[in-house]
């Protein structure tokens, strides 16, 4: 199943390359300094050079650096989507936790909030510009090197959670950009 229904929405699970999607938005899995960098950050700025990057220093310019769990929006730039929106995920550091039973080892509370925290600010930033749809990377899970299955699990029930009010915000993408991303969202959304 690479679809599934919330109200009025749908959350559509597709693999491919986020900078050439054709959405209202997408999101930019980006680093504090907002100056661009590796991974999916390093594309899109490429993509979108040099509007994005400029609206950018703009930004670090007058607030500082973005902190973790937040996001801003810029231009698409040359990008097929107007708006690009910028947040920050939490950097990995798996923690030992008991629940009584069993030892686990994951996220702690906070990065899990971060993380959640990535999507819900980044819905709210598109739905503050009327946008209907938007497109999200696997935030966290490369350079950060946020375990998959969790960070899809978080991923999905944030947007599940943001999406059962009433919403400008009608389709909402995880483009993944290998077979193990896809698997893990795709197995998320069954939770
Ligand atoms: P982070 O620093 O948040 O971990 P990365 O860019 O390193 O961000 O990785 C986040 C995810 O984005 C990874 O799953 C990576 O495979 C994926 N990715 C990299 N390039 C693209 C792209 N062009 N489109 C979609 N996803 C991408």
């Amino acid at each position: 199943m690479n679809e599934v229904e919330i109200g009025q929405s749908k959350i559509v699970f597709l693999k491919g390359d986020i900078t050439k999607q054709q959405v209202d938005s997408i999101v930019n899995a980006a680093n504090s300094s907002l100056m661009g960098g590796g991974g999916v950050d390093g594309a899109i700025h490429r993509a979108g050079w040099p509007a994005i990057l400029e609206e950018c220093k703009k930004i670090v310019a007058k607030q500082g650096r973005l902190p973790t769990g937040q996001a801003v929006i810029t231009t698409g730039g040359k990008l097929l989507a107007k708006y690009v929106i910028h947040t920050v995920g939490p950097i990995y550091k798996s923690i030992r936790e008991s629940d009584d039973q069993n030892w686990m080892i994951r996220g702690s509370e906070n990065q899990r909030e971060q993380l959640r925290s990535c999507y819900i600010k980044s819905l709210e930033l598109a739905a503050e510009k009327g946008v209907k749809s938007i497109a999200f990377p696997s935030i966290s899970t490369g350079a950060y090197r946020y375990p998959l299955s969790e960070a899809a699990l978080i991923a999905v029930q944030a947007v599940k959670d943001f999406l059962k009010q009433e919403t400008s915000i009608k389709d909402v993408y995880f483009v993944l950009f290998n077979d193990a991303a896809y698997e893990a969202y795709v197995e998320a959304v069954r939770h």
